[in-house]
């Protein structure tokens, strides 16, 4: 049986982070909408230039595109045995188109992140990503500017790298605190509802996400578990 899973939850709540642990620790893919539309940023493509000025503003790109790149990701052959979804879907029209695309098939897993709003804003406004892989440096809370400072003496020091390529790491172009407020906005009003689209699903579950990674790790796993997908997967 396939690991069909869905995170959803606002910005910041740890989402791609777990599907990132998660994916690796079972061997299936991890899919994020945000890391494919900034590689087509990245890539200077039609889609990617015309995303960009949307994620800049932090508002959703239209679901035609989005429910196009999902439907063509699904159908790649290392997603068979299952895959982890991260930023979609994000309205309801995706999750039903979602459902439409999975109809048949294995049961999607459905977890939440719960994280209160403050705690956000907080992490996002400190979190550091690379510039050529797009890897996130994790979030620790502190702010970013303090560690490109020599400590104390106000003066820039090297830049930080990336643990796994080397490269620069810099805040995301939509982390700022408007475009962050923004996108909470966008989250209440679009994305939130997707909690009463599955909420009466048995395969629905709800976790904490202000924890350590790990304690969120473990609740994860425990969650989908407790959903129905044990011993699903790529990997036994
Ligand atoms: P993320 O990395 O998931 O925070 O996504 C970054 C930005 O990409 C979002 O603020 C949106 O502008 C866009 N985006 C990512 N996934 C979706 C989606 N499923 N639907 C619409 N826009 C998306």
């Amino acid at each position: 049986m396939a690991l069909n899973l869905i995170m959803l939850g606002p910005p910041g709540a740890g989402k791609g982070t777990q599907a990132e642990r998660f994916a690796r620790s079972r061997g299936i893919p991890k899919i994020s909408t945000g890391d494919i539309l900034r590689e087509a940023v990245h890539a200077g493509t039609e889609i990617g230039e015309r995303a960009k000025t949307i994620m800049d503003r932090g508002e959703l790109v239209s679901d035609d595109v989005m429910i196009g790149i999902v439907r063509e990701r699904l159908q790649r052959p290392d997603a068979l045995s299952g895959f982890i979804l991260d930023g979609f879907p994000r309205t309801v029209a995706q999750a039903t188109a979602l459902d439409d695309m999975l109809d048949g098939g294995d049961p999607l897993i459905v977890v939440d992140i719960v994280v209160p709003e403050a705690l956000l804003v907080r992490r996002l406004s400190s979190r550091l990503i690379c510039e050529d892989c797009g890897a996130n440096a994790g979030m620790s809370g502190e702010n970013p500017a303090d560690r490109m400072m020599t400590a104390g003496t106000g003066i820039a020091a090297e830049p930080m790298r990336c643990r796994r390529c080397a490269g620069r790491l810099v805040q995301r172009s939509d982390d700022s605190e408007l475009v962050v407020r923004e996108r909470l906005k966008v989250y209440r009003t679009s994305t939130k509802p997707l909690v009463d689209f599955y909420k009466t699903r048995p395969t629905f579950r709800s976790i904490n996400g202000a924890q350590s990674p790990d304690r969120v790790a473990e609740d994860l796993a425990f969650a989908i578990e407790a959903a129905g997908g044990h011993g699903c997967g790529g990997r036994p």
